[in-house]
């Protein structure tokens, strides 16, 4: 595992050509010719074929023969030409009922774990594009409507000609560690009440205005289980556009050991030794709990550590950071 260059959305296979795309002779080249394809977007759902081979549905120009450059968002060049994304709310009524007729509609992280790295990359690309362009309608300055320019990657203010650029929200997310006095190290995880049952993720929260990335780390753990940390360390970024942030994923060492959760948004969190995180992954796999009670050997760890635990999802850099710190590939201990 190579957590700075493989992490789910992270491997764009598109050129962006940020340069060439602000001109518009260029940019209406690229649009009408023939390989150009175009990703669409509904609700933050993207298109798929219709069969079961989950394959997403990059659409040639003549099935949208009616949208115009200025409706499209450049996402960059592939190997086999442009590709575009498109609001599908945007389309006519007559082309929302064709397309409805060829493709099906999927939520990009629901159907992740079936997707080429790069597919899903352009998929979540698509997504944040077109979420913003939907959550940035009028000015933020006077409050008229804003219209799309550069390709999709700005809007510009009607009246006032204030500019305003696509948004991306910095989060802090951490795999803090600690030896304890038994001689194992554990990290801690926490999970939230509304997350299913029995899963549980490394710390993360916002970065907030005026504050570093190591900054938002230390406040963060102490806020949400009001342990204290010293020296947070980078380890890798993820795109995260659910709906419009970056992941920034730091280790970290605690200087405390008792957690309390009492003063945040965590229903609990807990600190958690290599051994028993392991048990999380044949939990994650295994649907029939009775059938990984009897895989353990250990019938005093199955009571302390029931069938309940689970890890956060395989697309997100908190599973990552986890498998890391399990492999010893990041932290001290
Ligand atoms: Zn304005």
């Amino acid at each position: 595992m190579n957590l700075t260059n493989g992490l789910t959305y992270s491997l764009m296979p598109l050129d962006r050509c940020s340069n060439q795309r602000k001109s518009l002779p260029w940019l209406k080249k690229e649009f009408n010719h023939e390989n150009t394809v175009f990703c669409l977007i509904k609700e933050g759902m993207s298109l798929f074929h219709l069969d079961e081979t989950l394959t997403p549905y990059f659409m040639p120009k003549d099935l949208l023969c009616e949208i115009s450059v200025h409706q499209c968002i450049y996402l960059g060049k592939g190997k086999r030409g442009a590709v575009f994304a498109v609001d599908f709310e945007k389309l006519r009524f007559s082309t929302q009922q064709a397309i409805e007729d060829i493709g099906r509609w999927q939520v990009l992280r629901v159907v992740t774990g079936s997707l080429k790295l790069d597919d899903a990359a352009t998929l979540a690309f698509a997504k944040a594009l077109v979420h913003w362009h939907k959550s940035h309608q009028y000015c933020g300055q006077c409050g008229n409507a804003n219209r799309s320019i550069e390709a999709g990657h700005a809007r510009k203010c009607t009246e006032c000609r204030n500019m305003t650029f696509p948004r991306t929200d910095p989060a802090v997310i951490m795999l803090v560690e600690k030896m304890f006095e038994d001689g194992i190290p554990r990290c801690l995880l926490g999970r939230q009440a509304s997350w299913p049952e029995g899963v549980y993720s490394t710390l993360a929260g916002f970065v907030d205005p005026g504050e570093s990335l190591e900054e938002a780390v230390i406040r963060e753990v102490k806020e949400e289980a009001n342990i204290e940390i010293e020296n947070p360390q980078y380890v890798a970024s993820q795109p995260w556009p659910f709906p419009a942030s970056i992941m920034l994923g730091f280790v970290a060492v605690a200087n405390s050991e008792k957690i309390d959760v009492s003063q945040d948004s965590l229903e609990s969190a807990q600190w958690f030794s290599r051994k028993q995180i392991e048990r999380f992954n044949i939990n994650e796999s295994v649907i029939n709990s009775e059938q990984s009670k009897r895989s353990s050997n250990n019938a005093h760890l199955n009571s302390q550590l029931s069938t309940q635990y689970k890890m956060s999802s395989k697309d997100s850099i908190s599973s990552q950071l986890i498998t890391a710190w399990l492999n010893k590939e990041i932290g001290v201990y």
